[in-house]
C-alpha cells in the first residue's frame, strides 16, 4: 500500500538544520522534517542545581513545547499551574537523551539549557527535536570552547532520533500525524553515532506487537537514523 505522501517505507521525509536561526542563544536551529518544524536553541548559564552544588561538574537540562498554532486544533500554553505531561514526558526525554553523549565533568559548574519549540507539528516533533538540539548543543559547545570555558571537548559521540511504526500491517520509518494517529505500534528510537541505543521507546496504540515487528522496527529505525546523522554533519560542515 502507498504511504500517504508516496514515500517508501523506508524513506525519511525531507529533513534540514538551518543553523544561526535566531541570534541570542550561541545554538539555534530550526530542524525541519517534513512539515514538523522545531526551533531549538542551546544556551548556558553559571551554577548548576543545588543536587550537583561543589561537584565540580556541570548540568544539561532541556525543556519542550508546543506553539499553540502548531497544531490546526490550536495547542492551549501551559499555564496557572496546568502541566502538559505529555510535554514533561517528551522535555525529560531530551534531556536524558543529551545528558548520554555529553560528559558533565567536562563543562565545569554551569547548566546548559536546550530549548525545544515547536514550530509546526505533523508528528515526529520529539524526534526532530533531539536531532535538532544535538546540532544546536554542538554550535554551544563550540561557541564555549572558543571562550574557554571547558575542561576539554565534552561531546563523546552523535545523537540522533527517528520515529518508525507499523500502520497497516507495513512497518514504515518517520510517521507523520496521518499515519501516527493510525498506527498500531508507534516507536521512538534514540541511538548515538556509534550505533548505540540510547532510548528504544516502543507502545502498542491499537494492537500488541510481535518480537518480529520489534526487529523489524529496530532494523528500519537503525538505517533511518545512520541517513540522519549525515545531515547533521553536513549542515555542521563536518567530513
Ligand atoms: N498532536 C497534536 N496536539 C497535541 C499533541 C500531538 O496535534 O496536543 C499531534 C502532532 O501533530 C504531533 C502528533 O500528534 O506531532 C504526534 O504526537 P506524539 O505525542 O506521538 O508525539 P510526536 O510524534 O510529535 O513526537
Amino acid at each position: 500500500m502507498p504511504r500517504i505522501d508516496g514515500r517508501a517505507a523506508h524513506e525519511l521525509r525531507k529533513i534540514t538544520f538551518q543553523r544561526r536561526f535566531t541570534t541570542p542563544a550561541p545554538g539555534s536551529v530550526l530542524a525541519s522534517c517534513g512539515n514538523t518544524q522545531v526551533l531549538c536553541t542551546a544556551m548556558y548559564t553559571d551554577g548548576v542545581p543545588p543536587f550537583l552544588q561543589g561537584k565540580g561538574q556541570g548540568w544539561l537540562t532541556a525543556e519542550y513545547a508546543m506553539l499553540p498554532s502548531s497544531t490546526a486544533q490550536r495547542k492551549s500554553r501551559d499555564k496557572s499551574g496546568k502541566v502538559d505531561g505529555r510535554g514533561v514526558e517528551i522535555q525529560r526525554l531530551i534531556g536524558r537523551s543529551l545528558r548520554a553523549v555529553v560528559d558533565l565533568k567536562k563543562i565545569t559548574e554551569r547548566t546548559l539549557w536546550v530549548d525545544c519549540d515547536v514550530l509546526q507539528a505533523d508528528g515526529g516533533t520529539r524526534t526532530t527535536a533531539i536531532s535538532g538540539a544535538y546540532v544546536a548543543l554542538y554550535d554551544l559547545l563550540k561557541h564555549m570552547e572558543a571562550k574557554r570555558l571547558l575542561r576539554a571537548w565534552p561531546l563523546t559521540t552523535e545523537l540522533a532520533a527517528v520515529s518508525v511504526g507499523v500502520v497497516g500491517g507495513e512497518t514504515l520509518c518517520d510517521l507523520c500525524y496521518a499515519e501516527d494517529s493510525a498506527a498500531q505500534t508507534d516507536m521512538n528510537l534514540v541511538m548515538t553515532g556509534a550505533g548505540q541505543f540510547i532510548e528504544v521507546q516502543g507502545s502498542a496504540e491499537g494492537a500488541p506487537f510481535s518480537r518480529e515487528e520489534l526487529d523489524r522496527m529496530l532494523a528500519l529505525g537503525e538505517g533511518a537514523i545512520r541517513q540522519v546523522f549525515l545531515l547533521q554533519k553536513s549542515a555542521l560542515a563536518l567530513s
